[in-house]
Order: C-alpha cells, then sequence, then structure tokens
C-alpha cells in the first residue's frame, strides 16, 4: 500500500525535507510506494534572507523567489490549498478548499509570523523589513532619508537575530558612502542586559559599533510608539525620539498551529530537541522556526534539521527506530558592512565564537545566497 508524507509548509524547511527525502527513498517513490507532498499557501519560494539587501537599496526583489514547482525534485508533489487545521487522531489536515488530506506521516515547517499589532503604534510608526511590502516601504525611506536621529527596536522572540544586527553595520557604511553619516545619530536597542542573547555575540557587536560610533542601549522593552509626536516609550519608563524608527516586530506561530491547538500559547510547537518529533505525537515532525527548541530561528537550523527530520521519517517508513539526532547546529554569517562580514558556528553544548570581520566572509554570504536554491535541493 502507498504510505504518504505531506510536508506542511513549503518554505525553507518543508522544501528542504520533502527532496532529502525523495532522494534517499527515490526507489520507493519511483514505484509509487510513497507519495510526497508539500502543502503550500503560496506558489511563490521567497528566499527571506534577501529582504536585508532589498531594504538597504542593495538589490532589487526579482532575484530572490522562484516558482515552488520549480524547487521540488521529481517525485515532490505540490498542493496549493492552505492548511486550516491539523487533525492528528485521524491523521489528516484540513485544507482552506474544505479538502482532508490523509498522511502517515506529517513534517510541520509552517514557520513564524511577525506580529505588527503586538505592540500599540509599531505598523504606523515603524519600518521593518521581515516581509517584502515592508522592506519595500523601508526602502523608501532609506532612499529618501535626510538625516536626523535613526532608532532601532527589537521585540522577541524573531527569526534570523543577527539580522537587526546586520542591518546596522550595513546602513552606517551605506550612510558613509552617500556622506550623510554625518547627519545620522544612529542607536541600537535591545530588550536585555545586552545587545544579543547570545553572549559572543553581544560582545562582539558592543565592540564594532564602538568603533563605529554607533549608540546602543539595552533593557529596551518597547511598550508603545506615538507616530505622531515621533516618540518610543519602553516599559522602563524611557521616552526616546525618532526620525527615522527600524523596528523588528516579535513573531508567533502560524495561525494553523494556533487555531489547531498544537502549540503554546505563542503558537511555538512542543518539538523533541534530538528527534525532531513532536511531543506527545508519534507520527508528526517539527522543523525551522515553528519548534519550539531553545536556538536560532534562522534558515541555516532549518536546513540543518531537514537532514534530520528526512532521516528519523525514512527509518520509520522502513519500520526502523528514528535514531537521528539534531545537536543544535545552526550557522550565521553577519554582514558587519557592505563588503565585510564574520559568521559564527553553534550548537547546543557549543557557543559561537564570531572571527575577524573580513571581505572574504562576505562574498561567500554573497556567493550562498546565489547557492540557496541547490541547497534546498539537498546539493549542498
Ligand atoms: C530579513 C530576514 C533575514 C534573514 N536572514 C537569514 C540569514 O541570513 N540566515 C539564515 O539562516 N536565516 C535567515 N533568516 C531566517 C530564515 O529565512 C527563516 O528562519 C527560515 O525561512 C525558516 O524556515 P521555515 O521552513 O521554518 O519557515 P519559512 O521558510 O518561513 O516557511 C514556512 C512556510 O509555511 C507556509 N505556511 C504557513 N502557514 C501555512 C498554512 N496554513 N498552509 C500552508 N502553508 C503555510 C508559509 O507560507 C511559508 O511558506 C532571515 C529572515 C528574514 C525575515
Amino acid at each position: 500500500m502507498t504510505q504518504r508524507v505531506v510536508f506542511l509548509g513549503g518554505g525553507t524547511g518543508g522544501v528542504m525535507a520533502a527532496n532529502r527525502l525523495a532522494r534517499m527513498m527515490s526507489e520507493e517513490v519511483q514505484k509509487g510506494d510513497l507519495e510526497l507532498l508539500v502543502l503550500t499557501d503560496s506558489d511563490e519560494h521567497f528566499y527571506q534572507p534577501g529582504l536585508l539587501y532589498i531594504a538597504l537599496d542593495q538589490a532589487f526583489p526579482e532575484g530572490f523567489s522562484r516558482p515552488e514547482k520549480r524547487v521540488l525534485l521529481p517525485g515532490v508533489h505540490m498542493v496549493l490549498d492552505p492548511a486550516v487545521r491539523v487533525l492528528p487522531e485521524e491523521r489528516m489536515v484540513q485544507c482552506e478548499s474544505g479538502k482532508k488530506i490523509q498522511y502517515d506521516y506529517l513534517v510541520i515547517a509552517t514557520g513564524s509570523v511577525p506580529d505588527l499589532d503586538a505592540i500599540p503604534g509599531f505598523r504606523e510608526g515603524a519600518r521593518s523589513f521581515y516581509t517584502l511590502p515592508e522592506a519595500m516601504e523601508l526602502r523608501k525611506a532609506v532612499q529618501q532619508f535626510a538625516g536626523g536621529k535613526v532608532l532601532l527596536i527589537i521585540g522577541v522572540p524573531h527569526k534570523c537575530p543577527v539580522a537587526p544586527l546586520e542591518f546596522m553595520f550595513m546602513f552606517e557604511e551605506a550612510l558613509q558612502r552617500s556622506g550623510m553619516r554625518k547627519e545620522a545619530e544612529l542607536t541600537y536597542t535591545y530588550p536585555i542586559g545586552r545587545l544579543h542573547s547570545l553572549e559572543p555575540v553581544a560582545d562582539w557587536a558592543e565592540q564594532e559599533f564602538a568603533k563605529r560610533d554607533i549608540h546602543s542601549e539595552t533593557f529596551f522593552n518597547v511598550e508603545n510608539i506615538d507616530p505622531v509626536r515621533r516618540v518610543v516609550n519602553t516599559l522602563e519608563g524611557e521616552e526616546r525620539g525618532y526620525d527615522l524608527l527600524i523596528g523588528i516586530p516579535p513573531h508567533t506561530g502560524a495561525r494553523v498551529i494556533r487555531d489547531s491547538g498544537l502549540g503554546d500559547r505563542d503558537g511555538w510547537i512542543p518539538t523533541d530537541r534530538g528527534t525532531l518529533r513532536m511531543k506527545g505525537q508519534d507520527h508528526i515532525y517539527v522543523l525551522g522556526d515553528a519548534t519550539d527548541l531553545p536556538i536560532s530561528k534562522a534558515g541555516s537550523t532549518a536546513h540543518y534539521q531537514s537532514e534530520i527530520v528526512a532521516r528519523n521519517v525514512a527509518h520509520e517508513l522502513r519500520g526502523e527506530p528514528a535514531t537521528a539526532l539534531y545537536d543544535g547546529k545552526a550557522f550565521c554569517f553577519i554582514e558587519s558592512g557592505l563588503d565585510e562580514a564574520t559568521h559564527i558556528t553553534f550548537d547546543y553544548k557549543t557557543p559561537p565564537h564570531p572571527s575577524e570581520p573580513g571581505a572574504m566572509v562576505h562574498w561567500f554570504k554573497l556567493a550562498f545566497n546565489e547557492m540557496y536554491w541547490l541547497s534546498l535541493r539537498g546539493l549542498i
């Protein structure tokens, strides 16, 4: 009898896991013994790290998307029908069209969603770059920037924890190049007592900010924004004015997860940190931003996890125990200007150590931006 694996979400994690499983079990797929379905709400696949370059006017959006069907290997089928409920008791996913799709194994990779309404006044007052429409608005603001106070505020949790740092470094250098740097006062804020959740990254950023005369404030938790007076009020009782407000909105899990009652209060799915199986569910695996794991919500995390999930599902389909274990590995490039970058690797046990920034790492990051499409196919 044909077995079916459904991948819920056609972003980075869903596509990588589906393509890897297709390669691991190519014989079963070819014989028709295994059916692989990617259930998606969009027929375009967008490479989100490109948003940073779009917002800073360093690239156009066109280079960062491909038709979803083209990123799937032969044998992996796309179903364009947003999921509205996961029904684990029935091993089914219910779609917007009313159709119910049965599965033997379900891989959830529904990502995370920026919540632009979590902070009163955010939508009106802040410019962000976590979705394409917001990045395009910020791009306009960057192009028209005529000097003044630039304030960067951060809501947590959010995906790609290093992207706000990258934005600040790159914007600072863009201002240097355009001769506007002297007209701008740059301030980076962070909710906890240092500049990043990972201590070595926070220490590194502090030193780099000092070299570039970028100010910073910690314990800065935004309570609300007054877009008319152009001020930010914090829970700590501070008031800060701005001319350009860059905002990183806090994120939650996808709506379908919250509506299905599968997540915690914020919609993150309880996930075993080793096997990546959903806690309490024998037939569901989770990867990427959707998990509740204490690691960065990043594409590289989803990348490493896709190998573990594909192997464990392959084991189970073959009647074997799920023996592949994720060790918390993540890798991030960090742009520290317009043509230099550093990088970090870390896992559950090993903290990161940012290297001395240089041009080579920057060019690796740009090269990876192109190679992403190969990594989706499981080739790198
Ligand atoms: C500005 C920015 C810069 C970044 N830079 C980096 C970087 O440099 N390095 C890095 O590693 N990561 C980076 N990231 C983070 C990275 O893009 C994400 O962490 C990664 O995409 C997570 O993969 P995922 O599969 O969990 O989620 P996603 O890739 O977001 O995919 C989730 C998919 O599920 C779909 N979905 C949701 N609900 C449903 C539903 N009900 N039915 C059907 N489909 C649904 C969504 O539409 C989406 O396609 C960046 C992100 C941003 C926004």
